[in-house]
């Protein structure tokens, strides 16, 4: 996933946006508020019988450690669709939604990150973009992961696990 960067120039005339003490940024050229809309990016716990799918990060932040396949939703996509396609893009395998894991956001941070279930449907693992490897990892031994919430959202992911009558993992 890409990292996000908050516009620096005015979308009306191109000038240099300042922050404000509260409330949006302006702009310095023609004082327009600058509203910044949270991100919205979909990640996928993408599992074949007792593993899940990870990848490795090409890019900052984090570079060198797994996380869970996720990217940007797109304007006007469906959420869901948008998971499934950031799991093929990177990683090859097809996967099929279940169910919502969770909404994660932070004060101060522009991302708010929708997490679901999905099971592999197809496809040969891979890595495909923005990774430098992707692999299934058996729940019980993962490896480093790079963000914080990740532990959180496993976490989050085995009690809905069970609350379905579902394997523990
Ligand atoms: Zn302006």
């Amino acid at each position: 996933m890409h990292r996000y960067h908050d516009p620096k120039f005015c979308a009306f005339c191109g000038e240099e946006l300042r922050s404000a003490v509260e409330g949006p940024s302006f702009c310095l050229g023609c004082g327009r508020p600058a509203y910044q809309d949270p991100k919205l990016a979909a990640a996928c716990i993408v599992s074949h019988e007792d593993s899940i799918v990870l990848v490795k990060r090409a890019i900052e932040p984090h570079i060198g450690k797994w996380s869970f396949p996720s990217g940007y939703v797109n304007r006007g996509e469906d959420v869901a669709e948008a998971a499934v396609r950031e799991v093929v893009e990177e990683t090859f395998v097809v996967a099929r939604i279940n169910w919502l894991v969770g909404l994660y956001s932070e004060v101060g941070r522009a991302v708010v990150l929708a997490v679901y279930d999905a099971t592999q449907v197809g496809g040969t693992i891979g890595a495909g973009d923005e990774t430098s490897d992707a692999r299934m990892f058996n729940v019980g031994d993962l490896p480093g992961l790079a963000f914080e919430h990740d532990r959180q959202i496993l976490k989050d992911w085995r009690v809905e696990r069970d609350r379905r009558g579902l394997v523990s993992l």
